[in-house]
């Protein structure tokens, strides 16, 4: 067993945590979060150095990389906020379906936009009356000689409203069949019938959380992603990229907002000592630092399997539900840690807060985790 990075992973890795400082500084995040506003001209700076095609494959002209250097790039661009990092990787798992069940021409479409930064992906599954039972959902889709007609209502859908977005969107095409009638279709946000309208929530604000209402919106036959009634195999290799992703990111920001309550807990003063040297407070820093180092291992076991192809789904579910978690206990202790410093905007303890609550709730709430973990143990 080796936890060393090869040097070409090494030196991405590197590059990216570079890039985060310079262009993602706190200053910058922290007026994005505030004004709601998506950060595309971030994103098209990732774009310029190659990083939208970072996971496209080699013979079509990307960088063919892996899961592994999936899960380092979200750690280092979560940094100093968890929605630049999922800005990006939201639009990766559309380039990641796209590998593994696109057409051709499907590919040929949407890659090079993605590479020049000039198209994001969202996810739609959750409706209104399905959420965590996600395989509930009815938002019909019906073909119609060469067209999907679609008509129903989804909600929580992140980054609907970045620019020139396509959704892929989970729909019901086969009313008989729970698990096996639902399938996956893109769909360009400016189509006719489509209605977006964004919500009001504390998590993930410059992406944005949108409710989506489809009246009769028609899209070309052509726009199924693999076959009809796939769409729930497809879900579950999904959510595993997607679990990994956000396990991830958490670590990767609870690392930094861990920094950053021990370098305030060392300075400040209180009863003439610097509030480190009080037990009761080195005490919750120690078993903090023990969270995210388990955070880390968590992370990057999923990774190490999704990258040796392993069916990984509890894993997933463990390294999503402990990362995201860590976010939420690190962030909480923090606000407490910088009294009430800790919860002003000038310190990132109440944004990362809000941000692990959206964590622990997308791609699957923590009951949900824990639901995956206890049947893979308890199957007969
Ligand atoms: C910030 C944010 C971004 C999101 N982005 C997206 C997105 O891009 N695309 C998308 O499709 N969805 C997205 N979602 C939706 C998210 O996946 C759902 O909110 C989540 O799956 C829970 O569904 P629900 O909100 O309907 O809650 P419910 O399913 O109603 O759950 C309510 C509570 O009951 C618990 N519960 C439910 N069933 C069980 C059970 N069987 N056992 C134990 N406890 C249970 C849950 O854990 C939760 O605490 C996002 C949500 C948030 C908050």
């Amino acid at each position: 067993m080796q936890f060393l990075l090869t040097p070409d992973q090494q030196l991405f890795r590197d590059s990216v945590s570079t890039f985060v400082r310079k262009e993602c500084p706190p200053d910058l995040i922290r007026k994005l979060d505030l004004a709601g506003e998506y950060p595309q001209q971030v994103m098209q700076k990732m774009a310029a150095l190659g990083w939208y095609s970072a996971f496209t494959p080699e013979d079509m002209g990307g960088m063919g990389l892996g899961p592994l250097d999936l899960a380092l790039m979200a750690e280092e661009l979560a940094r100093y906020s968890p929605s630049i990092a999922s800005a990006y990787y939201i639009t990766m798992w559309g380039v990641l379906n796209l590998n593994l069940h696109g057409t051709p021409e499907q590919k040929s479409y949407y890659l090079p936009r993605v590479a020049a930064g000039s198209q994001n992906f969202s996810f739609s599954i959750t409706e209104p009356d399905s959420g965590s039972d996600a395989a509930a959902l009815r938002c019909r889709a019906v073909l119609e000689q060469d067209e999907w007609v679609i008509n129903g209502q989804k909600m929580f859908c992140t980054q609907a409203g970045a620019p020139n977005n396509t959704i892929i969107l989970c729909a019901r095409t086969d009313t008989s069949a729970k698990h096996g009638g639902v399938s996956m279709i893109f769909v360009p946000t400016d189509a006719k019938g489509l209605r977006i309208q964004r919500m009001s929530t504390i998590s993930r604000r410059m992406l944005g959380t949108y409710e989506l209402y489809f009246d009769n919106v028609r899209v070309p036959r052509g726009n199924l992603l693999g076959e009809v009634n796939k769409g729930w195999e497809y879900i579950l290799g999904h959510l595993e990229r997607e679990r990994m992703c956000v396990a991830a990111g958490s670590m990767g920001h609870a690392k930094q907002v861990l920094g950053e309550i021990v370098e305030y807990v060392k300075q400040r003063k209180q009863f003439g000592k610097s509030l480190g040297e009080f037990q009761a407070i080195a005490h919750v820093i120690a078993d903090l630092r023990v969270q995210v180092d388990c955070a880390e291992l968590l992370t990057y076991k999923v990774a190490w399997m999704l990258d040796k192809g392993l069916p990984c789904g509890p894993e997933a579910a463990a390294a999503k539900l402990f990362c995201t978690e860590t976010l939420v206990n690190v962030s909480m202790q923090g606000m407490r840690l910088l009294g009430g410093y800790g919860l002003t905007e000038e310190f990132p303890m109440a944004r990362a807060f809000r941000e692990s609550m959206g964590a622990v709730t997308g791609g699957g709430t923590s009951n949900i985790q824990r639901n995956i973990i206890a049947r893979s143990m308890l199957r007969a």
